[in-house]
């Protein structure tokens, strides 16, 4: 079918499958829950107290622990040898016990002369995940997966078409991030400044595969492992780190009492829940008032803007009548909308809109006083966009 030709979504789960697999997609695959195996205990599973513990448990002083945690947070390396400030006795033991390899690289693909690298990962018991690094003049981006898989079925979505496979443990999402910053701080990006510098990762979006607030206490917990100071954690600061929704209520309003400063994305993707039902399917179980209303909560007890995601598909979603209608949910509030062209999945009948459309989409937001930006399309030759590895242009 061509990709335009139809003008009404798939009801969710008459969905075609797609031609080959995405490449994230096609490992092995279990039931989430059934007897999985858990990742592998490491230290950015753990506060450093526990850290602590745990080297005393070895019967090593406590403050190797701290040591153990400079060098995986502070100089992104696991490897013993690298680590001449520990005795060379005992510090494969400790090695083993706090820094098990979680993620190996199975594939890494740049574009953008370099400065877009995506790797897919594989985990200990064969899972595969993605991220995205995109570096800017001016900062870099990590774009992270939560979890193998995703259960929400988001029918435009790559990930959404192939299910759960099961949660990433708070680890094996830090260990992304640390990745990225091992690349940076060998000089192996290039871009930003001329000549170029060893730089940090300033900013991680929670929008590669997965929900992240359907693995709540794994992503909150990474969240702190990230923004905590050296050597609790990686430094980066709050302000910078975005999770990326499809709207789980009560998870929104679990993490707007957490008082994090981190930024809010609610994927929506659609002004009105006929729609937004087929598009977003757990709309079903909360519609888009609701999650509105839980947005401005979080931006209420925040202070944060909220980032409302909207894919626009051509002749699915990007009416003008559509814009403003959201125009007029959005009017007033402390939020801006993130268009990002549609990236059609393999199989998909689905595009993204033709220009004249997405530059009425924007002009009818502005004249309601809404902000907009138009995401950028990074990486978009490697899959790194894939839809849901979508690059962040956000300021
Ligand atoms: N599950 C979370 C985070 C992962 S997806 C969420 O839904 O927010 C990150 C963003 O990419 C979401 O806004 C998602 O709707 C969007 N996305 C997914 N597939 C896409 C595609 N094919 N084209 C454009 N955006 C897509």
């Amino acid at each position: 079918m061509s990709p335009s030709s139809s003008t009404a979504p798939d009801p969710v789960g008459s969905a075609q499958p797609p031609g080959p697999l995405p490449l994230a997609l096609a490992g092995p695959r279990r039931a989430p829950g059934r007897g999985a195996a858990k990742p592998p205990r490491h230290l950015a599973d753990l506060p450093l107290a526990e850290r602590r513990a745990v080297v005393a448990g070895l019967g090593q002083p406590p403050f190797r622990a701290s040591q153990l945690s400079r060098h995986f947070f502070g100089r992104y390396t696991d490897q013993p040898e690298e680590m001449s400030d520990l005795p060379r006795a005992g510090r494969d033991e400790l090695a083993q016990a706090l820094l098990p390899r979680l993620l190996t690289a199975e594939r890494e693909l740049t574009c953008d002369a370099g400065t877009t690298r995506k790797t897919l990962w594989r985990t200990f018991d064969g899972a595969l995940v993605e991220s995205v690094l995109m570096r800017y003049p001016d900062r870099v981006t990590m774009c992270v997966s939560s979890q193998a898989g995703c259960g929400m079925a988001c029918p435009f979505c790559a990930t959404g078409q192939a299910g759960l496979t099961r949660n990433l443990s708070t680890a094996e999402i830090v260990a992304q991030v640390v990745a990225g910053a091992r690349l940076l701080a060998d000089g192996q990006v290039p871009g930003g400044d001329d000549p170029p510098k060893p730089a940090r990762v300033s900013n991680v979006v929670f929008m590669g595969m997965g929900e992240p607030l359907a693995n709540y206490a794994s992503v909150v917990a990474a969240v702190r492992r990230m923004t905590d100071p050296v050597p609790e954690g990686m430094g980066i600061s709050q302000r910078s780190v975005t999770v990326s929704t499809v709207g789980l209520v009560p998870a929104i309003d679990r993490l707007a009492a957490e008082r994090l400063s981190v930024t809010l994305a609610v994927s929506l993707h659609a002004p009105d829940d006929e729609l937004r039902d087929t598009l977003v399917p757990v709309n079903r179980r909360w519609k888009v008032a609701e999650v509105l209303d839980a947005a401005w909560d979080y931006a209420a007890a925040t202070g944060r803007r909220v980032s409302i995601e909207y894919a626009l598909i051509r002749d699915i979603n990007d009416q003008a009548w559509r814009a403003d209608a959201l125009g007029a949910l959005l009017a007033g509030r402390l939020a801006h909308v993130n268009l990002i062209p549609l990236n059609p999945t393999p199989g998909s009948k689905w595009t993204a809109s033709r220009p004249s459309a997405q530059r009425e989409f924007v002009r009818r937001l502005e004249a309601h006083g809404v902000p907009v930006t138009v995401r950028d399309t990074r990486g978009r030759e490697i899959d790194g966009a894939c839809g849901q590895l979508a690059a962040s242009a956000r300021s």
